[in-house]
């Protein structure tokens, strides 16, 4: 390649990859997986081997790419904070090894060999015993003050009975089961699922709101002591038995490797014993022992060199795509999907994935018939990669998006990337509706569910989301279905009828508004109390709703203004359905607490921190994890600590529990 033909690349690639860091690091949401962000890396890399002069300061490969959010307080590490070299198969590291052997003159080094934990590097200092703070890596230079939100963690000590300053290095991760629980209420919430446990994790440490990171279980694993010569220790896997005797959680699956025999078969082990363990790793990393040659051994611009990371590759298979089928969602959105020969990845039986739209598949190259590779991103989701041109033997059909929708027939319209239909009576959407409707976030109606609303509507029993409640006019019919008896109907109609209390969150969620969410229908209802008021609100007063985006707000304000939606809200009225929410109803606007920010700290007595939240919540009252000087009232307990400090140097109302019991008393009573 020519000189400047590698410089275009080169620039080429640099703006690539620090898009995709900005997306990884910053925004938590990668567009693309860890192992095309790694290739346009090694490219970059093999760039500038063949042209040193391509290498700045500023090159992806000089740094390490990450922000420091605004909304933390940023903290600049005493030490660098550095990330580790990586290799992606065994030959690399073997000469990674030998490399560092001959450096020090020696036939083997001993190497702690850990496991590569999928989370997010997090830094803790002590300071008189007493934890000061905790930081992400941010640029490796400056990074974030996160404490707040790693003290939810339950396993991380608050005090050291070392005076020293004691600075200790690991992991904070979302275990297996955390992450599964949140990508499944994502998607019931329509929010973009976690393509990783590193970005979940991620994610949760770095968002504001202290409650979330609270309800999300994150847990943590410490892996590196700074200074450790300080304490008289000699060896790394000393200063992770002198860590844990401390209190920290250390990871146990650890050994020292003395050679390269024995590095193998500590890779082979957890190559197999991935999948057992409870947290994601995505791979293993080897550190020198012996802490008095990290000096010598030195250090490059972003890692030791005393350290590596072997990265585990994606487990990708290859299967034939059959077919290119469209399935029409509850807003008409048409989503094309994969019908693949059925086949085992990562532990599960894959037979569809989806394509996103047409735009994935035109870019990916896909033809019908092709074999292509698979694999799960983030060991969740299976993607299809790409396909396998050289097993091509001409049959392939090239893909054709349709024009019309595959149910009704009707010419679907293009927005941005995705197809709709537009029809409201196109029967996949409002089949679609109906199950949404009914379901468990939803309405919650027992005994309705995906097979149900099929054959009702097939029968033609329900067509339209208010058909569910005229539905006793059917029971004789629904009896001689088969499979349908008098104690089932009267179930479900017992099931209709108690929905019909259900409160206005709901019903919101259960429209199927584009872009509301459960979360989003709950704070509206809080918001607006009834159905009504929601209705009438105007576009600039959605779009200055804090929680609510612009996109969700059009929609929301374009739902309410159809005519037929408004038709149909109505008739649900008439036959009895509650409007409004039941939290909200009953709060007195007069109450002390009513549309107060109040923090809590310290531990009552009376009260767990989140019965008093939701206490206060109910009372109108907006609870946040930090004191700040638009806080109106901080409520303290016992050992309360900075907060408290904070509350009185802000000169911010503090009120002790004793009084908070008199006003909530006083509330109670108002209210009774
Ligand atoms: P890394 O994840 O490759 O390795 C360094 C990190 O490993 C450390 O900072 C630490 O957080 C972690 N780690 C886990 N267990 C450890 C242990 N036992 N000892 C020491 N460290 C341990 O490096 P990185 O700089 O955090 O991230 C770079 C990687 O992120 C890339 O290789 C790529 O795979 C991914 N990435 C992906 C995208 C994307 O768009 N998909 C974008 C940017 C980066």
């Amino acid at each position: 390649m020519e000189f400047l033909e590698a410089k275009k690349r080169h620039e080429e690639l640099t703006k690539i990859i620090e898009k995709y860091a900005y997306e990884y690091y910053v925004l938590d949401n990668p567009s693309v997986t860890d192992e095309e962000y790694d290739s346009k890396m090694s490219e970059l890399e093999e760039l500038e081997n063949e042209f040193p002069s391509l290498i700045t300061r500023n090159s992806p490969t000089q740094r390490i790419i990450g922000k420091v959010l605004t909304g933390f307080s940023k903290i600049t590490h005493a030490e660098r904070m550095l990330s580790l070299g990586d290799v992606f198969n065994l030959e690399e590291l073997r000469i990674w090894d030998r490399k560092l052997c001959e450096g020090l003159n020696v036939l083997n080094v001993s190497y702690n060999a850990e496991l590569k934990i999928d989370g997010l590097a997090m830094s803790l200092v002590y300071e008189n015993g007493e934890l000061k703070y905790c930081a992400t890596r941010g640029d490796g230079i400056v990074g974030e003050d996160v404490t707040s939100n790693v003290l939810t963690i339950p396993s991380i000590p608050t005090h050291i009975p070392i005076k020293d300053r004691v600075e200790i290095r690991g992991e904070v991760y979302m275990p297996k089961k955390s992450l599964l629980a949140l990508n499944n209420e994502r998607k019931l919430n329509n929010e973009p699922l976690f393509a990783n446990a590193r970005n979940a994790a991620a994610g949760t440490i770095r968002n504001l709101d202290t409650n979330i990171a609270k309800s999300r279980k994150l847990d943590a694993w410490w892996y590196y002591l700074q200074d450790a010569d300080k304490f008289g220790i000699k060896t790394h896997s000393e200063a992770l038995d002198f860590i844990s005797n401390l209190g920290f959680k250390v990871n146990k699956e650890r050994r020292v490797v003395n050679n390269f025999k024995e590095i193998e078969e500590y890779i082979n082990e957890y190559t197999k014993k991935r999948d057992e363990l409870d947290y994601d790793i995505d791979g293993i990393v080897l550190k020198v022992n012996d802490l008095s040659l990290y000096k010598e051994i030195g250090y490059t611009a972003k890692t030791p060199k005393w350290a590596i990371a072997y990265k585990f590759p994606a487990e990708e298979v290859i299967t034939k795509l059959k077919d290119i089928i469209f399935t029409v969602g509850r807003t008409g959105k048409i989503t094309p999907n994969a019908v693949l020969e059925p086949v085992m990845v990562s532990g599960s039986m894959v037979q569809r994935a989806t394509l996103h739209n047409e735009d994935f598949i035109n870019e990916k190259g896909l033809m019908i018939g092709d074999y292509v590779i698979l694999r799960k991103a983030g060991d969740i989701i299976p993607e299809v990669v790409s396909p396998v041109y050289s097993r091509r033997d001409g049959t392939e059909i090239p893909f054709k998006m349709i024009e019309k929708c595959p149910d009704c027939g009707q010419n679907l319209i293009k927005i941005e990337a995705m197809h709709y239909c537009v029809n409201k009576d196109c029967p996949s959407r409002n089949i679609e509706s109906l199950i949404h409707f009914a379901s468990k976030d939803a309405m919650d109606i027992e005994g309705i569910g995906e097979k149900v609303i099929e054959q009702f509507f097939a029968e033609k029993f329900i067509r339209r989301i208010p058909d569910i409640y005229h539905l006793s006019q059917y029971k004789d019919e629904i009896i001689a279905l088969d499979g349908w008896q008098q104690k089932k109907i009267d179930g479900v109609l017992e099931g209709i009828e108690r929905s019909k209390n259900n409160s206005l969150e709901r019903l919101l969620f259960g429209l199927g508004i584009k872009e509301v969410g459960q979360k989003l229908a709950k704070t509206l209802a809080k918001l607006y109390g009834n159905i009504d008021k929601l209705i009438n609100a105007t576009k600039e007063e959605l779009l200055n709703i804090s929680d609510v985006g612009t996109v969700s707000a059009l929609s929301i304000y374009e739902y309410f203004n159809d005519l037929e939606n408004i038709k149909m809200i109505n008739e649900l009225k008439e036959l009895g359905l509650n409007m409004t929410y039941l939290g909200v109803n009953k709060v007195d606007e007069n109450n002390f607490f009513f549309n107060k920010k109040v923090v809590l700290t310290g531990t009552l007595e009376n009260y767990g921190r989140k019965e008093a939240t939701e206490i206060l919540e109910n009372l109108g009252a907006h609870v946040s994890s930090s004191v700040s000087k638009v806080t109106d009232i901080v409520i303290y307990g016992s050992e309360a600590g900075s907060k408290l400090d904070k509350a009185i140097r802000f000169k911010v109302r503090t009120m002790d529990e004793e009084e908070f019991m008199k006003i909530l008393e006083e509330a109670n009573e108002r209210s009774n």
